[in-house]
C-alpha cells in the first residue's frame, strides 16, 4: 500500500455539510455587491507575472516572496493570482470597458493564492470576493463602496468591527511626506526592527505597518501624512469623512493604515473586527487612482475593495449567523434489496429526480440495517426499500425516517410521492 499523500500546507478542504453553508456565505456576500449595482467578472485563476509586479508592486510582500509563480511550457512566466484587482483591471483595459466618461462597476470572487505562513485565518489559497469601480469618480464614490461594506457588517452581524480610515495622497504630496518619513526612519534606526530597516529603503510607507511592540512608540510619533496633504487631497478626505458622517457610518482615523500595496491613493480603508485575533482585517481597499494607466489603460480613477469569505465565515461563526447547514441534502434514499430490483429502484430515483427531489440510489443488495445506516450516511429523510415482496406487488416501501411513519406506495406513482416528500418538511 502506498503512502498516503496530504494537501498542501495551508490549504483547506471544505467538506460537507460546511462546502454547501461555505457557498452560501460566499453567494450572500456577492448578493451586496449586485445590490450596489455591480456585475459580475470571471477571472482567470493565473496571469503573466509581470502584471502582478507592475500593478501591485515589486518592493511588496506579495509579490517579494508570497506569489506562486511558475513557467509554463512554452517557457512563459506565470503567477497563480494573489488578489483579484490586477486581474480585473487587465480584463476592463483589454476589452475596453475603462471610459473616461461613464463610471463602471465590476466585481469578482474566488481563490487566490499566497505562500505565506498559514495560521488561523490565514491560508495559501483563500477566497475572496472584490469589488471595483472605474470612471470619473467623486469623493462619494469612496462613501458609496465603504457604505455597501457597512452593509456588511451589519446583514452579517459581524461582532465588534471598526472602519478603519486614511488618506495616503497622490502623486503631488505623497512624495514629500515619504521624504520626510524617511528621514525620521533613519534617524531612529536604533530603536526600530530590521524589517523596518529593509522597508525604510525598499517601501517606507509599509514601515508605519509594523506590528513589532518595540517599533511601536517610535512609529507613532513618526511624521503624519495627514499634515502633508496637498489642498486637493485634503479637500478629497474632508468629503469622504462628511459623507460617512452624514450617513452614520463611525470610524477611526489612523495615520498608520498603509495597506500592504503600491497602488493605493487617497482613500484606503480597512474593516478589522476584534473578534478575529491577529488577522484582524475581514474587509480592505482604497482608491487607485494612477493604476488603470500603469496598465496600459485610460487614465481614470479607481476604487474597490477585497474581503476574505474565510474570515467572513469565522466572524458569522462567532456571531451566529453562518447559515445552517441543510438538514436532508438528500431527501431520500432508494435501496435495492437484491440484485433484481435494480432496474425498478433506477427507474425510481430517475423518476424522483425528474420531479426535483434529491434521491440516492443504492445498488448493492443488502439486509434492512444497512439500508438504515446508508440513508442516514446519506442524511435523508425517507428511506424507499425495493425487494422481492414490493417487485411483486409493483410497490415500494418508504418510511419517514423522523416520525417512524411508513407506507406503501405503487412503483408507477413517483410523482405523488414526490408531492408528499416535497410537502414534508424536515
Ligand atoms: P493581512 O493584513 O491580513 O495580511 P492583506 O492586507 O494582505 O491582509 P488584502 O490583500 O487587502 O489583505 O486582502 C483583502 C482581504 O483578503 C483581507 O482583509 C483578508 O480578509 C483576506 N486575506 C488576505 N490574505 C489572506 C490569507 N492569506 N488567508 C485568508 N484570508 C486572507
Ligand atoms: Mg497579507
Amino acid at each position: 500500500m502506498g503512502t498516503s499523500i496530504r494537501a498542501p500546507r495551508g490549504i483547506k478542504d471544505v467538506l460537507p455539510p460546511d462546502a454547501a453553508r461555505f457557498e452560501s456565505v460566499l453567494k450572500e456576500a456577492e448578493a451586496v455587491l449586485a445590490l450596489g449595482g455591480f456585475q459580475k467578472v470571471l477571472l482567470p485563476l493565473f496571469e503573466s507575472t509581470a502584471l502582478f509586479a507592475r500593478s501591485i508592486g515589486g518592493a511588496t510582500d506579495i509579490v517579494e516572496k508570497e506569489m506562486y509563480t511558475f513557467l509554463d511550457k512554452g517557457g512563459d512566466q506565470f503567477s497563480l493570482r494573489p488578489e483579484g484587482t490586477a486581474s480585473l483591471l487587465r480584463a476592463a483595459i483589454e476589452h475596453r470597458l475603462v471610459d473616461p466618461s461613464r463610471v463602471i462597476r465590476l466585481s469578482y470572487s474566488g481563490p487566490m493564492f499566497r505562500h505565506e505562513r498559514p495560521q488561523a485565518g490565514r491560508l495559501r489559497q483563500f477566497t475572496q470576493i472584490g469589488a471595483e469601480v472605474l470612471g470619473p469618480l467623486a469623493p462619494s464614490d469612496d462613501v458609496d463602496l465603504i457604505a455597501l461594506i457597512h452593509r456588511m457588517a451589519i446583514d452579517f452581524a459581524i461582532p465588534s468591527w471598526t472602519l478603519v480610515l486614511n488618506s495616503l495622497g497622490c502623486p503631488l504630496c505623497r512624495p514629500s511626506y515619504r521624504e520626510s518619513l524617511v528621514s525620521y526612519l533613519v534617524a531612529h534606526a536604533g530603536s526600530l526592527c530590521e524589517t523596518c530597516h529593509r522597508r525604510t529603503s525598499q517601501n517606507p510607507l509599509r514601515v508605519l505597518d509594523c506590528k513589532v511592540p518595540s517599533c511601536q512608540e517610535t512609529l507613532e510619533r513618526a511624521p503624519r501624512i495627514a499634515d502633508h496633504l496637498c489642498p486637493r487631497s485634503r479637500d478629497h478626505f474632508q468629503n469622504v469623512k462628511n459623507g460617512l458622517d452624514g450617513l452614520g457610518i463611525p470610524y477611526l482615523v489612523s495615520h498608520r493604515l498603509v495597506r500592504g500595496l503600491d497602488y493605493y491613493t487617497e482613500t484606503t480603508f480597512e474593516f478589522v473586527s476584534d473578534a478575529l485575533g491577529a488577522q484582524s482585517t475581514w474587509a480592505a481597499g482604497g482608491r487607485y487612482d494612477g493604476l488603470t494607466a500603469e496598465l496600459g489603460g485610460p487614465d481614470v480613477p479607481g476604487i474597490g475593495f477585497a474581503a476574505g469569505i474565510e474570515r467572513l465565515w469565522l466572524l458569522r461563526e462567532k456571531a451566529g449567523t453562518l447559515p445552517g447547514p441543510e438538514k436532508h441534502p438528500v431527501r431520500i434514499t432508494v435501496f435495492a434489496m437484491d440484485t433484481n430490483g435494480q432496474v425498478a429502484s433506477l427507474d425510481l430515483v430517475r423518476r424522483l429526480r425528474d420531479e426535483g427531489i434529491p434521491a440516492s440510489g443504492h445498488f448493492t443488495a443488502g439486509k434492512i440495517k444497512s439500508a438504515f445506516r446508508q440513508a442516514e450516511r446519506d442524511g435523508a429523510l425517507f428511506l424507499a426499500i425495493l425487494g422481492e415482496d414490493e417487485r411483486q406487488s409493483g410497490t415500494v416501501q418508504v418510511k419517514n425516517l423522523e416520525t417512524g411513519e411508513q407506507t406503501s406506495w405503487p412503483l408507477k406513482d413517483a410523482k405523488k410521492l414526490a408531492d408528499m416528500i416535497r410537502q414534508s418538511g424536515g
